[in-house]
This record gives structure tokens, sequence and C-alpha cells, in this order.
């Protein structure tokens, strides 16, 4: 009688994903899911917050 599957719900989607060493990519559902959730704190974490430019180097329109 085999074992009923581990089941984890994806931390990204929401989907059921195994949690078994079968699935490399636990506790998501699947690669993109990881990876999209890997990239989405690295990108926060890059982010700065700040002015978009500065004034000073700013282009003159005189010239
Ligand atoms: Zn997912």
């Amino acid at each position: 009688m085999p074992e009923p599957a581990r089941l984890v719900r994806c931390p990204h989607c929401g989907q059921l994903a195994k949690a078994t060493p079968e699935n490399p990519w636990r506790p998501f559902c699947g690669r993109r899911c990881k990876l999209i959730d890997l990239g989405a704190w690295l990108d926060e974490d890059h982010r700065i917050p700040g002015p978009p430019g500065d004034p000073d180097n700013a282009p003159s329109d005189e010239s």
C-alpha cells in the first residue's frame, strides 16, 4: 500500500506541491515558482530608495 504523498502549499502560487525528496523545488511546486520567489526578494533587496536623478548632474538646457 503506497504512502500518501506529502503535500505542501507552494508559497508562491498556492498550488499543492510534493514535499518529498523527489521534488527538488519543495516547498515550491516547481522551478518557476522557486526562481520567481527568489528573484522577488533579491529584487527588493537591490532596490535603493532615493530620487531618480541627481539634480547636480542633470544635463543643462543652456549650452
Ligand atoms: Zn507554485
